[in-house]
């Protein structure tokens, strides 16, 4: 059955300037121009070309309207032609040697259009027909008429890349100038409690009771631990930024690991209501020890920060050669939109922040740690009614 074929109206050149108006994305725009074209200017294929970076034509699409061809595979009709298209910088037509055989796919009639955004040559739009009829002027000037409304979508999509990569870099000079601020806010406060009360105890003209002294000097360590804590972080993030975070793995219990995490926090006076739930002894996974203690550490850690006085549930259960490790608590909860982004270097929720020492730098770490381990973790939670962080590992580091 020959093409159903239509002439060209204004209602056409109104719906291809609206679907480029409308379509953000190249290829969808593509897919919308050639179907309302494809019926004025007969073709059975259609290719865009366009110049890479190291200047070579690359197909950046094909789209085959008919007559049984696949696109990808009949891109390479048209290369010969987007070159010396490429080359003239103009609008060229071909028609086939001889039209002798009775097999229309032997005749191809080829129309190329340079894509030219001004004086930059972008790439070429080609067309074939198989089998004629040949192009009449009318059709070059509709397909040139599509070639400039190629070039408008590729210069909108260029745009909107730009305006990406500098809204991306605009949020991460951001982030760095809050990094500053909470980093030195941070490293100044516990700088500040430790220079004061060691003044306080040396001071000449003073003496200080046995009990007083001692109090001073649990402020002094507690100060100390916090800045060594914040050090070590800043130093992980950058070890996990720039890949040189490694990972020692051995055998493992994560129990053992869960029950001296409690009790290290109980030692640095973290109040922390906390209780394990095992169903069975837990087999040991491979993992690296210090590294997992420092996650459950950060989990626990912020369970007492940011859920005071909330009682925790720890449970740990093994299946079909996994270990999925609930650390819970019946704290405030986090809102939706932040449950992601607790994940996120620096981010720490506003609201719920007051009062805390903390850089958002804790989960990052936990997450870098715990996709090392091949594994995930993430957080589910209610408001009122509490948090909980669900990490799922793999037994063997081997099997992933
Ligand atoms: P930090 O504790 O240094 O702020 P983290 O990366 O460990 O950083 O945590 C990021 C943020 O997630 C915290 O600032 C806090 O707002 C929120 N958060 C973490 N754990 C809890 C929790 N158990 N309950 C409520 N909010 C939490």
């Amino acid at each position: 059955m020959p093409p159903i074929t239509e002439t060209l109206d204004i209602n056409h050149l109104f719906a291809i300037s609206e679907v480029v108006s409308n379509t953000s994305d190249l290829k969808t725009a593509l897919d919308g121009i050639a179907r309302l074209t494809h019926r004025i200017l007969l073709f059975d294929n259609l290719a865009v070309y366009l110049l890479d970076k190291s200047n070579s034509l690359n197909v950046t699409y094909a789209k085959a309207m008919g007559r049984g061809q696949k696109a990808g595979a009949e891109s390479a009709w048209g290369e010969q032609l987007a070159s010396l298209v490429a080359e003239q910088r103009k609008t060229l037509s071909q028609s086939p040697t001889t039209t002798s055989s009775p097999d229309r796919l032997k005749n191809p009639y080829l129309l190329g259009v340079p894509l030219m955004e001004g004086k930059h040559f972008l790439g070429v739009v080609v067309l074939i027909r198989f089998g004629g009829p040949p192009y009449v002027p009318q059709h070059i000037k509709l397909a040139e008429f599509i070639a400039r409304q190629i070039v408008l979508l590729i210069a909108r999509q260029s745009l909107a890349q730009e305006r990406a990569a500098i809204e991306k870099q605009q949020i991460e000079t951001q982030i760095k100038e809050d990094f500053i601020s909470t980093i030195s806010h941070e490293l100044r406060t516990p700088l500040g409690f430790i220079k004061g009360y060691t003044t306080t105890l040396l001071r000449s003209d003073t003496e200080w009771d046995v009990a007083t002294q001692k109090e001073f000097l649990q402020i002094i360590e507690q100060e100390t631990d916090q800045l060594q804590e914040l050090i070590e972080n800043i130093l992980d993030s950058a070890r996990l930024q720039s890949g040189q975070m490694r990972m020692a793995f051995q055998p493992v219990r994560l129990d053992v690991l869960l029950k001296d995490a409690i009790s290290r926090l109980h030692m640095s006076n973290l109040i922390l209501d906390a209780e394990l739930d095992i169903d069975v002894p837990p087999h040991p996974i491979e993992g690296d020890p210090s590294r997992l203690s420092q996650v459950f550490e950060n989990i626990l850690n912020n369970a007492a920060k940011y859920a005071p006085g909330a009682k925790v549930y720890i449970s740990i259960r093994q299946n079909n050669g996994k270990t999925h490790i609930a650390i819970r608590d019946t704290g405030p909860g986090i809102p939706e939109d932040s449950l992601e982004r607790i994940f996120e270097r620096f981010f720490r929720i506003p609201d719920t922040v007051k009062g805390t020492h903390g850089t958002g730098l804790g989960l990052f770490i936990c997450k870098q740690i715990i996709h090392a381990h091949h594994g995930e973790i993430k957080a589910e939670s209610t408001i009122g009614k509490g948090t909980t962080f669900h990490i799922t590992l793999p037994d063997s580091q081997a099997a992933e």
